[in-house]
């Protein structure tokens, strides 16, 4: 593994990226400083470098936020879906014209390689699209009653002003999972992005103005401080929403504010995904697979194979040509040309890897490939395979969140499935077997939203994505994501002939 400077040229391409994009909180369809001055500072995680200052809210501002969010959200309920539709494809385009800009901004202020930041902007520009298609399609019914005394108009209306909470792995895309869904339902929001990636918001922000979305239906304030904005905002009686994504122990903070005004919520919690490989596997392609739902984002996804479940016959081939392969990878500043692997977000997260790595070892696991920290500025740490792993070391138990491939091996079916449900998270999983039935009988028999068989990245805007257990409520994409936002309405009709 080796690190090389960044190519030059690609500095002024980030200053002017980063000139671009706005540094206040987006109020009422109009940027503005925080309300007492201050601001925080984003990191580039690779260099350590700080990249600019962004306004940090106060209690004061998200309170301004939820009154634009409520002032606006009758007349956008009421403009037509086919406008609101409108908006978001013309905000689709324009993500795939300013692409490079918005994947700068994600590597610089998030890590990951530049190559992926472009994915990123694909995956998640594609729920602009999705939902602009959904947003005209939303359809309610009208039937008769069984005693035909009743006429039953069902109506799906927008739940009402929303507060959405973004985690920093995938800037863009978890934004947009909920952004779009809203829009196309007519409901209004106030976003708080991540601490640590607030630019990719801001940037997408102004998108979305630009795209034509009217004053005060989108509000942003990024801040120091989360309970500052979560705070004054959930304790708002017209507030009717809450859409988390990010940590299981955050979640359940939240989901018991929200219980105080009955709000609805949804919840992308984390995950502690298996990846099994059973003896009838393509072996190639299950260890192609697993660098997929392991190495993509160095790790740090809640859809992570967090532990490899291999069974005994062929774990030697799969150790071994994973090996390779995690041995090939290139890691460095996401910004230069065939890095693979960038570093991780910030320091606790690059020490938190490292003590995973040194509890599976104290309990006896063996390292196949990395185990270390990078070397040098930036929270680097080497893709990690460790074998033998004991049932009960932490990185089996908990989510890793890094670039950690611990693999155990099993010997039966019934070993297989109750490994994998051994864990209170229930989001992403993934099966590899040539056996057709034996990959559908798992999928059935195994506690997760997500299943992704012979295949290592399921996300699809057309999908719906969501966990079970401890890993969430509710469902982002597919046609289930625009129910978030919607809330159902029955009018009972007197029937004609009753
Ligand atoms: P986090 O829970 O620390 O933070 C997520 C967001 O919540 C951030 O915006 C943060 O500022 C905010 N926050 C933190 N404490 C808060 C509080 N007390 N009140 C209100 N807001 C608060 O999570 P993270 O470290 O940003 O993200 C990583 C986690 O997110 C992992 O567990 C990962 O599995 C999960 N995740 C889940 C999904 C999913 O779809 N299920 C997707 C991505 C990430």
């Amino acid at each position: 593994m080796e690190k090389a400077p960044a190519p030059t040229g690609i500095q002024d391409q980030i200053a002017r990226v980063l000139e671009k994009t706005p540094r206040g909180l987006l109020i009422n369809g109009r940027w503005r400083d925080s309300s007492d001055g201050s601001t925080f500072e984003v990191e580039n995680p690779a260099t350590g470098e700080v990249i600019a200052s962004v306004a940090s809210a106060t209690r004061g501002d998200a309170q301004a936020a939820m009154d634009a969010a409520a002032d606006a959200q009758e007349s956008w309920a009421r403009t037509p879906a086919r406008v609101r539709s409108d908006i978001l494809r013309r905000a689709f385009d324009m993500v795939q014209d300013r692409r490079d800009d918005l994947a700068l901004l994600m590597t610089v202020e998030m890590g990951k390689p530049f190559t992926e930041a472009q994915g990123e902007v694909k995956y998640g520009g594609e729920f602009l699209r999705w939902f602009s298609e959904e947003a005209v399609r939303d359809y309610g019914r009208y039937v008769d009653g069984p005693e035909g005394t009743l006429r039953m108009l069902v109506a799906r209306k927008p739940v009402g002003p929303c507060l959405m909470i973004t985690p920093w792995n995938f800037p863009l895309a978890m934004a947009t999972r909920k952004i779009a869904p809203a829009i196309a339902a007519g409901c209004t929001m106030v976003l708080k992005p991540a601490r640590l990636t607030p630019l990719t918001s801001q940037y997408f922000a102004q998108i979305m103005l630009d795209a034509g979305l009217p004053a005060g239906v989108l509000n942003v304030v990024p801040s120091a401080s989360a309970n500052a904005v979560s705070g004054p905002i959930m304790a708002d009686p017209r507030l009717r929403k809450i859409s988390f994504t990010g940590s299981t122990a955050v979640g359940k903070e939240l989901m018991k504010v929200a219980a105080d005004s009955v709000l609805r919520t949804s919840m992308e919690l984390g995950g502690n995904g298996p990846l099994i490989v059973f003896e009838d596997a393509d072996i190639d392609k299950a260890v192609a697979g697993a660098m997929a739902a392991k190495m993509r984002n160095m790790g740090e996804a809640c859809t992570a194979a967090n532990r490899l479940l291999v069974h005994e016959a062929v774990a030697e081939e799969f150790v071994d040509k994973l090996a390779e392969k995690m041995a090939a990878l290139k890691i460095g500043n996401g910004l230069d040309a065939g890095v693979t692997v960038g570093p991780l977000v910030e320091a606790k997260a690059r020490d938190a890897v490292e003590q995973f790595v040194k509890d599976a070892v104290d309990r006896g696991a063996e390292v196949v490939v990395g185990g270390g920290r990078g070397d040098g500025p930036g929270y680097f740490f080497e893709p990690t395979l460790l074998r033998n792993v004991p049932r009960d070391a932490r990185a089996m138990c908990e989510e890793i969140f890094g670039p950690v491939a611990p693999v155990i091996t099993f010997a039966t079916e019934e070993e297989a499935v109750e490994l994998a449900n051994a864990t209170e998270y229930g989001l992403a999983s993934y099966v590899f077997t040539e056996n057709i039935s034996r990959g559908l009988r798992i999928g059935d028999r195994i506690e997760f939203g997500l299943v992704g068989l012979n295949v290592g990245v399921i996300s699809n805007a057309a999908a719906p994505f969501g966990g079970v257990k401890q890993s969430g409520l509710g469902r982002e994409g597919g046609a289930e994501g625009i129910a978030e936002y919607t809330t159902t309405q029955y009018i009972g009709i007197e029937h004609p002939w009753g």
